[in-house]
C-alpha cells in the first residue's frame, strides 16, 4: 500500500541513518568471496578474501588460535604466510601483524580494502601440531582442510554470508562439507556459508586418493576417506550409518540433510598423537592411526570402539552444537572460552550417545553395555587425585576449557562426571514416571528451547527445561554432581 511520506517518516529514516552509521550492529551485511587455491605438488594453500562491498581501512585480520570443541590454544597463525591486500584502484596496503594476537593491521585511514590475499603452510603445520585432529594434511593424492585452520576473517563481519570457491588441480575431486556430494565436483566447487563460523567449522577435502561413498538414511551419510593402509570402506560405513541412525532416533529430529565423516587413516608420525576425533556442525573428523581401520580381521571390540566414537561425535552435532551453555557460543576465535557446561557437551553427549546405542541393542546386552560403560565412568572418579576429585564440578569445566586433551584428567572426569549425572537424572525420571518418560524428553525440550531461543542456557535453569518436558524435578541431582567429589 502507498503512502505518504510526512515529517515523521523523514524524522524516522534520518534516525535509522544516523544509527547505522553510530551502530555497526545493524551495518547491511555484504557477501564475502573466499577462494581456496591448491596446486599439486606443494605444501601451501593459497587463500584469496574479497568483499563484495569494499571494506574501509583499517581493518583487522584474524585467523583462529582455538576452535569450537577443542578446549585448548592452537596457533593457526604461526602457519600463515604473505599476508598482502590491494585497494580498489590496485593500491598496495601495508599488512602488519600484531606481535602477540593472531591478527594483522591491514591498510591506513582513508584507504579502501578490495582484496587480502594469503598462504598457509600446511606440511608444516602437520609436523608442528602434535594432534592430528587439529591439524589439516597434505599428500601427493590428498588435502584434507579443516575450515578453521585457514580461513581468516575481517573483525566486525563474521556474520556476513559466504560464498567459497575452489580452485583444485586438474580432474581432482573436491568435497566440501557446507554441500558434500559423493559425485564430487571435479576441479573446481563452490558452495556457500551462512557465516564464518559455518565456514570455519567446514572441511575442505580434495584429492584422487579420497574415497568417496553414501549410505542413505534419515539424514545422508558421506564417507570422505583417505586411508595409508587397508580399510573396508563398506564395513566401516556400516558402523557410521548405524551410529548416525541411532543418535538421529534418540534425538527424534533430522536437523541438517547430509552427515560427513571425514575419515584419515594415518601411518603415524613419531611423536604425534592419533587418539581424538572432532565434531563439526554437521561432519566429523576422525584422523586415526591406520591399525584403527576396519578391515575383515577387526574384532568386534574394535567395531564396537568406532561405533561408539560415531555415536558419540554425530551426538555433538546436537550436544552442544545445537544446545549449549555459556561460552560455547558466540564463539571467540582467539582465545579458548572459558566454559562452565563441559560436563554437559561432553558427559551429556557422551551419555546421549551410549543411551541411543542401547536402544538397539537386545535388553540384556544393552544393560551390560550400559553398566559397563558407567562402570567406566565411576573408575576414573575415584582413580582421579584428591585435588581433582575434589574441585567443585565448575572449577574442573573451566580448567578442561583450555587442558582438556593435553590433560586428559580434566577431560576424562569432567565427561563422567557429567554422563553420572546425566545416567542419574534419567534414571530419576524413569523411575518418577514409571518409564513414561526419560532424559531423552527431557534433552529434546532443551533443544527445542535452544532452536527457539538461540541462546546459551543457564545452568541453574537447566532443571527447569527439564523437568517442564518430564514432569520431573532434577535439581538436587544437578547439585550433588556440581559439587566437589568425595
Ligand atoms: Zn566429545
Amino acid at each position: 500500500m502507498p503512502h505518504r511520506i510526512g515529517n515523521a517518516t523523514i524524522l524516522a529514516c534520518l534516525l535509522g541513518l544516523l544509527l547505522a552509521v553510530a551502530c555497526p550492529a545493524i551495518r547491511a551485511q555484504t557477501e564475502i568471496i573466499y577462494e581456496l587455491r591448491y596446486s599439486a605438488p606443494g605444501d601451501r594453500v593459497s587463500m584469496k578474501i574479497s568483499p563484495r562491498a569494499l571494506i574501509a581501512a583499517p581493518a583487522t585480520l584474524v585467523i583462529p588460535r582455538t576452535y569450537p570443541g577443542g578446549y585448548s590454544q592452537v596457533s593457526y597463525d604461526s602457519f600463515m604466510e604473505n599476508v598482502t591486500a590491494v585497494s580498489q584502484d590496485g593500491k598496495t596496503l601495508t599488512c602488519t601483524k600484531e606481535a602477540d594476537g593472531p591478527r594483522w593491521k591491514i591498510g591506513q585511514k582513508g584507504e579502501n580494502i578490495a582484496r587480502i590475499e594469503y598462504q598457509v603452510d600446511i606440511t608444516n603445520m602437520e609436523n608442528q601440531l602434535l594432534s592430528a585432529v587439529d591439524t589439516s594434511k597434505v599428500r601427493p593424492g590428498y588435502l584434507g582442510l579443516l575450515g578453521y585452520s585457514i580461513f581468516a576473517y575481517v573483525e566486525g563481519l563474521e556474520r556476513d554470508p559466504i560464498t567459497l570457491q575452489v580452485r583444485a588441480p586438474e580432474g581432482w575431486p573436491v568435497v566440501t562439507t557446507l554441500d558434500p556430494h559423493v559425485e564430487a565436483p571435479k576441479s573446481t566447487a563452490r558452495a556457500e556459508a551462512a557465516d564464518y563460523y559455518a565456514l570455519a567449522d567446514s572441511e575442505v577435502l580434495l584429492g584422487t586418493d579420497l574415497q568417496l561413498r553414501k549410505l542413505g538414511g534419515k539424514i545422508g551419510l558421506i564417507m570422505a576417506v583417505y586411508a595409508e593402509d587397508e580399510e573396508d570402506i563398506a564395513a566401516d560405513g556400516e558402523l557410521a550409518r548405524e551410529a548416525l541412525d541411532r543418535v538421529q532416533e534418540y534425538f527424534g529430529d533430522t536437523p541438517f540433510a547430509t552427515y560427513t565423516v571425514q575419515l584419515e587413516l594415518l601411518r603415524p608420525i613419531a611423536g604425534h598423537d592419533y587418539n581424538f576425533s572432532q565434531e563439526h556442525i554437521d561432519s566429523g573428523t576422525f584422523s586415526l592411526s591406520a591399525d584403527r581401520a576396519i578391515t575383515v580381521k577387526s574384532s568386534s571390540k574394535q567395531r564396537e570402539t568406532n561405533l561408539f566414537n560415531y555415536a558419540h561425535h554425530m551426538a555433538h552435532s546436537w550436544i552442544p552444537k545445537r544446545a549449549y551453555g555459556v561460552g560455547y557460543r558466540p564463539f571467540t576465535w582467539e582465545m579458548a572460552p572459558v566454559i562452565d557446561t563441559i560436563w554437559f557437551n561432553e558427559g551429556f553427549a557422551r551419555y546421549a550417545a551410549l543411551e541411543a546405542l542401547v536402544a538397539g541393542m537386545p535388553a540384556a546386552d544393552g544393560r551390560a553395555f550400559r553398566d559397563d560403560q558407567l562402570s567406566g565412568f565411576h573408575g576414573i572418579i575415584d582413580s582421579a587425585p584428591p585435588f581433582l576429585r575434589h574441585m567443585p564440578m565448575v572449577v574442573l569445566s573451566r580448567e578442561a576449557s583450555f587442558l582438556y586433551s593435553s590433560d586428559f584428567r580434566t577431560g576424562m572426569n569432567v565427561f563422567a562426571r557429567g554422563a553420572l549425572m546425566a545416567a542419574e537424572m534419567d534414571e530419576h525420571i524413569r523411575l518418577k514416571t514409571r518409564d513414561k518418560k526419560s532424559l531423552r524428553d527431557g534433552l529434546r525440550a532443551l533443544l527445542s528451547w535452544s532452536a527457539r531461543n538461540q541462546k546459551p542456557f543457564q545452568i541453574e535453569d537447566m532443571p527447569t527445561l527439564l523437568s517442564k518436558a518430564t514432569g520431573v524435578n532434577v535439581r538436587d541431582t544437578l547439585d550433588r554432581w556440581m559439587a566437589p567429589q568425595p
